[in-house]
């Protein structure tokens, strides 16, 4: 059935040619024990290796049942192993992370068997090699001599006519050896069985036949009969070559191909869709390790391209106020803000007759307040800063508290949030508080915070019926020792329809306080002072004052001051005084007079104070916080903003208003404006940058998923051996990474979901705000970008990894 003509297997290693063996003719046929024995380097190996099509020959003719195979590429060898040949090797080349049954099952699944027939079959053949016992034990945790029985066993799952074994038992103990030997004589009944051994006594009472081997050449070939361990010499004639006479007849096709009907080979099925999911869902979780590392690599890779989303999401959100960012913080598509024609102040019936338009849901006249974030403190932040930036003052002790002095007295941090100001009117007051009422007098708020959010019963309660301390977030020198407490007299829920329109700002924070008109006008000051530019004057001579960048010296409130003083450090002094007065010295200057002008869009002031020199080094003008205060209290409003119901009849809505006699500014129409060349050119850019991002997250996970899937190189290559071909191979890796992709996404569903409904204490508030943005809709873009990035990972692996033929992953692996 398979007949060697004169085969020669030659090996060009650096332009020398040597010859693994030459001119060997063979003829085998089933129930065949053949041993192959001869020194080493005779070209055992290389002969079994031609035999089972690992390695192809330079000359003469290998048949199989009458069919020559010279002409085979490397698909027809393929096709040839699985048909017909089942390895054994010396050093196993088991699945050592499967057990017995799962190492068996594979190669009958691989083969296209059903489930069905798996089962029986895979037991049956392990009664067969008497590990019954084993059954669902680790091969790793096995005997050398158990191991080659599962090794056998996996041979004859195939139900190939052939099995070729190069020094089976070469691992094996003299007891554990005799025993495999045993069993493959019991095999051999109704198949061939060629083994390779150094160890001729231990074979020689149950082969049937022995070919020895000497440089590349037949030696010998005796034929004994079957279980006579002393039979004669049947065929072999003892010489150098195997006698022509007999195998140079010629291929007696009738009776191969008769002998080739009544044998069985093996099954030419192909690994079913079902099975390669189970494969691959039983690789995933078969080492924890390798599950974590990529669990945790899918993981970054579904939140990486969330955030490379999201961001894209946040450039197109941002283009359309991208001209007016920089100057308003809150650019909601809500907010209309408006002037009066004359530039004059807006009074009374001005707000009444704004808010009867249609579509204008509420008037928000401390226009200021939008654009602005307070921190929100149970002691005033300048205090724990203290001097430069730093958190100087506060001590921190060992059960986890931090405090800092407070008027003499020791004060715990107890919270610390951002915060925005809004008016009464803005809110519906038909709402039930958690606690307490609405706010009466201007130095009381009610806070809003979101329903199941992060502030917890404990910090609610430390913050109700006490003082917080209110500093501009607006930057952080100019407010320094401008602070304004407030007292908590309620606390309540936000509103779903509240919590949209916060969305739609731009502005982040956690807290909403409501206040009183008289509250707002009070603390609108503080982001004034740190927003507006004060002119010092004297006489001709300017000195323009502001917030960081604006100017190097600010304003600062300090109470040491008397009213109606300045102290100008001498630095600042030089700039400032008249030549005539002299030499600049500073201490007698006192009772000059300097004219104070605020510069702002909201309000022209002047004010006259008496200067005062210090020679300390400082940059700031020091000045009484109430002189401050009275200097930046807005009394009248030149500019106000009208929130819509709906900013979908923005363009209607705000026609009716310029009817009225107001002008308007809306801050979401630039996008509008922009030419339709110019908003191709942005969205182009928006999505190069995206596509960029996303091809480096890629490229990132797909080096370290390769990493990872290294230690699997054995696994494939052993599912080469089997038989396994290049689908099989990439379709069980492709559903393994598929599962650990689905697991690591519902984790991140999961976590973005909880983020999105519930808040996090521990995110970043960016990243927060983010995930608010994301609508059901992006999940499933998510899904759909994320699963074709691990397609695509798979198939570039698989390409690189399966492309190279079973023999190039034996040679690499054995
Ligand atoms: P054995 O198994 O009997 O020890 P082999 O079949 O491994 O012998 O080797 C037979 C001859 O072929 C030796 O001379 C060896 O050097 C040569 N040979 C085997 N494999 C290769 C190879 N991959 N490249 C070059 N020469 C080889
Ligand atoms: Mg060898």
């Amino acid at each position: 059935m398979l007949k060697l003509d004169r085969v020669s297997k030659f090996y060009s290693t650096n332009g020398v040619v040597t010859a693994g063996f030459s001119k060997v003719s063979l003829d085998f046929e089933l129930g065949e024990f053949v041993a192959i024995t001869g020194e080493s380097g005779s070209g055992k190996s290389t002969l079994l290796n031609v035999i089972s099509g690992l390695d192809s020959y330079e000359e003469g003719e290998m048949y199989i049942f009458g069919q020559p195979t010279s002409g085979y590429g490397s698909s027809d060898m393929e096709e040839y192993r699985k048909r017909y040949i089942g390895n054994i090797f010396q050093t196993f080349n088991l699945i050592n992370h499967y057990t017995v049954y799962e190492n068996v099952e594979l190669v009958l699944l691989l083969a296209g068997y059903d489930a069905a027939e798996v089962r029986e079959r895979v037991e049956d053949i392990i009664h067969k090699v008497g590990l019954d016992e084993y059954r669902n034990t680790k091969t790793s945790k096995l005997s050398g001599g158990q191991k080659q029985r599962v090794a056998i066993a996996r041979a004859l799952a195939k139900e190939t006519p052939i099995i070729v074994a190069d020094e089976p038992t070469g691992n094996l103990d003299v007891a554990s050896a005799a025993d495999i030997i045993k069993l493959l004589s019991s095999l051999s009944k109704d198949k061939l069985i060629i083994i390779v051994t150094h160890n001729y006594e231990q074979v020689e009472p149950y082969i049937t036949r022995k070919i020895s081997m000497h440089d590349g050449r037949i030696a010998e070939d005796k034929r004994f009969a079957r279980s006579d361990a002393n039979a004669e010499n049947i065929t072999g004639d003892g010489g150098f070559n195997a006698s022509p006479g007999i195998y140079s007849e010629g291929v007696n096709s009738e009776k191969e191909s008769s002998e080739k009907n009544r044998i069985k080979v093996a099954r030419q099925g192909k690994l079913s869709k079902g099975n390669t999911l189970c494969l691959g869902t039983r690789n995933a979780f078969s080492l924890p390790a390798k599950l974590l590392l990529l669990l945790f690599v899918f993981i970054f890779l579904t939140t990486g391209t969330f955030a490379s989303y999201s961001n894209y999401i946040g450039m197109k959100n941002g283009i359309s106020n991208s001209s007016w960012g920089y100057i308003f913080n809150n650019t909601s598509p809500d907010r209309v803000i408006l002037t009066k024609e004359d530039g004059s102040s807006f009074n009374d019936s001005d707000y009444e007759r704004i808010k009867a338009i249609e579509n204008i849901n509420y008037v928000e006249k401390n226009d200021l307040l939008m654009e602005s974030n307070f921190e929100f403190t149970n002691v005033p932040k300048s205090l724990v800063y203290g001097s430069d930036s730093g958190f100087d003052n506060v001590m921190y002790s060992d059960d986890g508290t931090e405090t800092v002095m407070l008027d003499g007295e020791e004060v715990e941090i107890t919270f610390w949030e951002q915060a925005a100001a809004i008016s009464m009117d803005s809110m519906s007051k038909d709402r039930e508080l958690v606690k307490g009422r609405f706010p009466e007098s201007k130095e009381e708020v009610l806070i809003l915070i979101e329903e199941g959010g992060f502030l917890d019963d404990n910090r609610l309660d430390d913050m109700f019926n006490k003082y917080a301390y209110l500093e501009s977030n607006n930057a952080d020198f100019p407010s320094d020792g401008m602070r304004v407490p407030v007292k908590i007299v309620g606390i309540g829920y936000s509103t779903e329809e509240e919590v949209n329109a916060r969305r739609k700002s731009t502005m982040w924070h956690n807290i909403t306080m409501v206040m009183t008109q008289e509250g707002l006008d009070r603390v609108e000051a503080l982001p004034l002072v740190a927003t507006c530019i004060t002119e010092l004057r004297v006489g001709s001579n300017i000195l323009t004052v502001g917030p960081p960048p604006w100017s190097d010296i600010w304003l600062v409130a300090d109470s040491s001051v008397e009213r109606g003083k300045v102290i100008v450090p001498q630095f600042i002094a030089s700039f400032l005084l008249p030549e005539s007065s002299g030499a600049m010295d500073i201490f007698n200057i006192t009772n000059m007079s300097v004219e104070l002008r605020t510069r702002s869009k909201y309000f022209d002031r002047k004010v006259n104070f008496n200067i005062e020199g210090t020679d300390e080094i400082d940059t700031r003008v020091h000045i009484h916080p109430d002189d401050l205060w009275e200097m930046y209290m807005p009394s009248e409003k030149y500019q106000i903003s009208a929130m819509l119901k709906s900013d979908l009849y923005n363009v209607e809505t705000r026609a009716l208003i310029e009817e009225a006699g107001y002008k308007t500014l809306y801050l979401n129409e630039t996008a509008d404006k922009q030419s339709a060349i110019e908003k191709a050119l942005m969205g182009a850019m928006r999505i190069i940058v995206l596509v960029i991002l996303l091809a480096v997250l890629f490229f990132v996970v797909y080096f370290i998923t390769k990493l990872i899937m290294k230690s699997q190189n054995v696994y494939y290559s052993t599912v080469r051996m089997l038989g396994g071909d290049e689908k099989a191979c990439s379709g069980t890796l492709l559903a393994e990474l598929l599962v650990i992709f689905h697991i690591a996404f519902v984790l991140c569903l999961g976590l973005l979901l909880k983020v999105k409904f519930l808040g996090s204490n521990i995110l970043p508030a960016y990243f927060v705000r983010l995930v608010r943005y994301i609508e059901p809709w992006d999940y499933v873009i998510l899904y759909i970008v994320v699963l074709a990035m691990t397609l695509l990972l798979a198939y570039r692996y698989s390409s690189q990894m399966f492309k190279k033929t079973a023999m190039n992953a034996y040679r690499e692996e054995v």
